[in-house]
C-alpha cells in the first residue's frame, strides 16, 4: 500500500501544519498576548539521543531518538512513544504540541510531551527490542518521571514496551513508588483496566455525543452507519470493535499491507483472527481487496483515520465522501484539507478532542498508581466517556457561539478544530499568565 502523498503545492512540513492550525486559532483567543504566542508555539525542551544497541547477529546498529516536551504550566509532561522508521524530530515537536491542547482540552493536570525512535519495529526481534527500548529509557533517565515527564504507547509500541520503559526507570530509582512514571502499563503491573480500549471507545463517545446534536438530521446515531477505518491497531481495531457493537457496518477497513472492503459490513471478530493468524487484513474471506487511497474516498457516513499522518490532503480532499470525518489518529487531516471539507460540508472531529480518551484514562492510571488502588473497566471507562463528552459539548457551544454570531468569525467560521484550539491555547495562555511566570 503506498503511503506517498503527491501534491507539491501543499506544505507537509509537520511543524509548518502546526503553526498553521494555531494560527487559525490564535485570533479568536481571548487575552492572548504577542510574546505569548512565540512561548506556545515552541517547544520548552528538544531532546535528541544517539546510542548503540548489539543486534541479535552480534552487529551494532546505532539508533535515534527523540524526546520533546512542549509546556509544563498544568503539570508533568505526557505523551506516547512512537516506533516508527520515518519518524522525525519535527513531527515529534508537532505531535507534543498537540498533547498540550489535547491535555487541556480535557482538564488533565499535564503538559504536553512525545517521544519518538527511528526504528522499523517490525524488522526488529523482541529481544531487539527489549535492548533498544531499555537503552533508550535509561538516555532519557533524567528527563522522565512521575512528576516530570510520562510517556506511554502510541504507534508500534504497547504495553510491553511501557513494562520495560517502567522496568527500566525502576531499576535506576529503587526506594520510590515509580509506577506513575509510565502509563499504558499491563494491567498485572498497574496498568488501568480499560487503558487500552480507551482511545477507540472514546473515538465512539464523542461521535454519538456530536450525532446527538442533530447537525447532521438523518444521521443521529452511530447504529446502521456505514463507517470505513484507516488502521487496524490499538485505535482502529478497537473502534472497530466498539462502533460494530452499536449497529454500525464497517465497510471497509486496512492496515499498513492494505485494505478490505465488504459493503454487507465487516466482523471485527473475525478480522482480528485472521490478522492474528495472517500478520494482516488482508485476505479476510467474504472481501474484496482495496488500496489505501481508494480506502479513504470510499462513500461512507463515518470515516475513521486512525493510523497515520497527513492522509487527507490536499490531492484528496475533494474526492472524500464521507460524511464526517471522526480523527482517531494525530493530525491525519492537513490545514488545506481541513479547508476543502469545509467548504464541502464535511465535518472534522478533530484528534485534538477525539483521541483523548487515551490520555484521559492515562490519566487515570497515573492517579491510582499514586496510592496503589486499581478501579475496573466500567468505572475508567464511565468516567472517561462523561469527561469527554462533557468536552465534546464544549467544543459544539462555543462553535455555535460564532455560528450565531455571539462571537465574531473573523471572515470565516472556524471550524470543529480551530473552535478546540481556541479554548485549549485560551486556557494554557491564562494559566501561564496566571502562575505569573513573567520577572
Ligand atoms: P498501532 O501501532 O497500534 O496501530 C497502527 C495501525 O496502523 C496498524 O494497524 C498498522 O498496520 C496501520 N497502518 C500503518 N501504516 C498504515 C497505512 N499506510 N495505511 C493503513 N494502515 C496503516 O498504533 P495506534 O496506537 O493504534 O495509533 C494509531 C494512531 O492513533 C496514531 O496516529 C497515534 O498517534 C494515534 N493515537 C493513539 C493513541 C493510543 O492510545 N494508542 C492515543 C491517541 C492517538
Amino acid at each position: 500500500m503506498s503511503t506517498e502523498i503527491s501534491m507539491p503545492e501543499e506544505d507537509l512540513d509537520p511543524i509548518v501544519i502546526s503553526e498553521l492550525q494555531f494560527d487559525r486559532a490564535a485570533p479568536h483567543v481571548q487575552g492572548l498576548k504577542t510574546g505569548l504566542v512565540e512561548f506556545l508555539k515552541k517547544p520548552k525542551r528538544i531532546n535528541i539521543v544517539n546510542f548503540p544497541v548489539e543486534m541479535d547477529d552480534d552487529s551494532v546498529r546505532s539508533f535515534q531518538g527523540f524526546r520533546v516536551q512542549h509546556n509544563r504550566v498544568f503539570g508533568p509532561c505526557k505523551g506516547g512513544i512512537r516506533y516508527h522508521q520515518d519518524v522525525t524530530v519535527d513531527e515529534v515537536i508537532s505531535l507534543a504540541k498537540l498533547m498540550t491542547w489535547k491535555c487541556a482540552l480535557l482538564s488533565l493536570p499535564f503538559g504536553g510531551a512525545k517521544g519518538g525512535l527511528i526504528c522499523d519495529s517490525k524488522a526488529l526481534s523482541e529481544r531487539e527490542l527489549r535492548r533498544i527500548t531499555r537503552r533508550f529509557t535509561s538516555e532519557l533517565f533524567n528527563e522522565l518521571g512521575p512528576y516530570q515527564d510520562i510517556p506511554a504507547p502510541d504507534l508500534y509500541t504497547d504495553e510491553q514496551t511501557m513494562a520495560w520503559i517502567f522496568d527500566t526507570y525502576d531499576m535506576l530509582r529503587p526506594g520510590f513508588n515509580n509506577r506513575p512514571v509510565v502509563t499504558g502499563k499491563p494491567v498485572s503491573m498497574g496498568g488501568a483496566p480499560g487503558r487500552h480500549e480507551a482511545t477507540g471507545n472514546g473515538c465512539l463517545f464523542v461521535t454519538q455525543r456530536f450525532l446527538s446534536k442533530a447537525l447532521l438530521p438523518d444521521l443521529q446515531d452511530v447504529a446502521g452507519a456505514r463507517v470505513v477505518i484507516q488502521g487496524f491497531g490499538d485505535v482502529g481495531a478497537v473502534a472497530a470493535n466498539a462502533f460494530h457493537r452499536q449497529g454500525a457496518r464497517i465497510i471497509a477497513i486496512s492496515d499498513s499491507k492494505g485494505g478490505i472492503y465488504n459493503e454487507a459490513g465487516l466482523v471485527p471478530e473475525n478480522i482480528e483472527r485472521h490478522k492474528a493468524e495472517q500478520g494482516s487484513v488482508v485476505g479476510l474471506a467474504d472481501s474484496t481487496p482495496i488500496d489505501n487511497q481508494a480506502l479513504l474516498e470510499l462513500d461512507c457516513d463515518i470515516l475513521l483515520p486512525a493510523a497515520l499522518g497527513r492522509q487527507i490532503h490536499a490531492g484528496n480532499a475533494a474526492s472524500i465522501k464521507a460524511r464526517l470525518v471522526v480523527e482517531g489518529a494525530n493530525n491525519p487531516t492537513t490545514p488545506a484539507a481541513d479547508r476543502i471539507l469545509q467548504q464541502r460540508g464535511i465535518h472534522v472531529l478533530p484528534d485534538v478532542l477525539v483521541n483523548a480518551g487515551g490520555v484521559t484514562v492515562s490519566y487515570y492510571e497515573w492517579v491510582q498508581n499514586q496510592v496503589n488502588e486499581q478501579w475496573d473497566y466500567d468505572t475508567t471507562t464511565e468516567k472517561m466517556r462523561a469527561k469527554i463528552q462533557a468536552a465534546m459539548d464544549t467544543v459544539f457551544n462555543r462553535w455555535q457561539a460564532f455560528v450565531v454570531g455571539e462571537e465574531p468569525t473573523r471572515n470565516h467560521l472556524p471550524d470543529f478544530r480551530t473552535v478546540a484550539l481556541v479554548i485549549a491555547i485560551e486556557r494554557v495562555a491564562h494559566a501561564t499568565l496566571m502562575r505569573g511566570i513573567w520577572p
